[in-house]
């Protein structure tokens, strides 16, 4: 179900942030009122006792400063307790108190001549919830308040005049008006954002999905020529600072033969076959390619050389011992050659020795492993 107090977000994360502002902020108008009643009481103290003051101790101390001051601690608690307690009434509320709040003061301070524009605060201040139900619900306490102050506050009618009464109403109307737009605008804002937002992250996800395909191969999801390439010279940067690697060369043997016998489609199938040999045996830190046609290459990583000779052997052994049920029960075997990088090498030339090595097991006869001590 779409919650009720968030109209404008379609994705439940961002609802669930706006909510958690909006809660924020309506627990800093309570927070403001409170100052707003500190401040309200020690300014007019100071008046009373600094200032030339027209009324009486107790009257002031009476019916100035201690009653409504009372009264206003009163009614914000109220909606405080409303913010607590009842979270769903928690907007209403406070801006119920805020209207309440501004009657007090507007009531206290008639004197001043522009002092109802305080009424005009609670409608803009209501624009931070991005409802216009809730700015026109404030915009209409405002008039009730107003009216009722005008209607049985003598001494407020009484610094009125005809043309602040019309000034005062079209205020009202004006500043709703321009909430309204703050709203409208706002929404607009918050959607181009929401939608903006959304096409960013769906081209990310495509752009990790097409580096993925650019680097890998699509028959056997080995990592391809090119991002072999890639590895080859991180690895022999790591390993110029004292992290050793093997690259070992694997070509099937008599592939060529394989394909002219069984067909194409059962020449793929096998290279898919000693792909997912290669996979299932080297561990996560490794990297496996399809070099070319019927030939991978592999970077091992964190292990012996002895450790890796063993690794690329079991590879060659697990596939010579396999039965290939498209091939009629013909083995498929592979030749290897493998050597560990020294800092004495170039990429090149490591890359060319390896070559030879698997040049040397091919001519030794196929099926084999050919390392360092075959050519020295
Ligand atoms: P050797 O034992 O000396 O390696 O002989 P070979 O037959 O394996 O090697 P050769 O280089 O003569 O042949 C490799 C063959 O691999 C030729 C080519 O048609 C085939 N090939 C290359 N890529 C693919 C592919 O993607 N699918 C299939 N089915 N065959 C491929
Ligand atoms: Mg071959
Ligand atoms: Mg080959």
């Amino acid at each position: 179900m779409k919650n009720k107090q968030n109209r404008y977000f379609s994705n439940p994360s961002f609802a669930a942030i706006e909510n958690r502002r909006q809660f924020r902020y309506a627990r800093g108008f309570i927070w403001t009122y409170w100052s707003v009643i500190g401040a309200h009481f020690l300014a007019q103290l100071f008046a009373f006792l600094f200032l030339p003051y027209e009324a009486a101790a107790n009257y002031f101390y009476l019916h100035i400063l201690f009653n409504p001051t009372l009264l206003m601690c009163g009614i914000t608690a109220v909606a405080h307790s409303f913010l607590v307690k009842a979270e769903r009434f928690s907007f209403p509320s406070i801006f119920v108190a805020g209207t309440l709040i501004s009657m007090v003061i507007v009531h206290l301070n008639m004197d001043i001549r522009i002092i109802a524009a305080v009424m005009l605060l609670p409608i803009f201040a209501s624009t931070l919830f991005f409802r216009l139900s809730l700015t026109w619900f404030t915009a209409a306490l405002q008039v009730v308040g107003f009216s009722v102050l005008f209607r049985w506050d003598i001494g407020f009618r009484s610094f009125m005049s005809d043309f602040d009464l019309i000034a005062i109403v079209l205020f009202f109307a004006l500043s709703t008006v321009a909430a309204s737009f703050i709203i409208v605008s706002g929404r607009d804002l918050v959607i181009d954002l929401e939608a903006a937002m959304i096409a960013q992250q769906q081209l990310l996800v495509e752009k990790t999905v097409m580096s993925q395909r650019s680097k890998t191969d699509a028959l056997t999801n080995l990592y391809n020529h090119m991002s072999f390439h890639d590895f080859y010279d991180k690895a022999i940067e790591f390993a110029d600072r004292g992290a050793p690697f093997h690259l070992a060369l694997i070509d099937i043997d008599n592939f060529k033969s394989i394909n002219d016998t069984f067909g194409h489609r059962v020449g793929d199938t096998i290279l898919a076959t000693v792909a997912r040999v290669i996979k299932d045996r080297i561990s996560p830190a490794d990297i496996a390619s399809r070099y070319g046609g019927e030939e991978f290459a592999l970077l091992l990583f964190e292990q012996s050389f002895e450790e890796a000779y063993a690794l690329v052997d079991g590879i060659r052994a697990e596939l010579a011992e396999s039965y290939h049920p498209e091939l009629d029960g013909r083995a498929v075997t592979v030749s290897v050659g493998i050597k560990s990088y020294s800092n004495a090498f170039t990429k090149e030339k490591l890359f060319e020795d390896v070559d030879a090595l698997l040049y040397e097991a091919k001519r030794a006869g196929k099926n084999k492993v050919a390392s360092e001590a075959l050519t020295v």
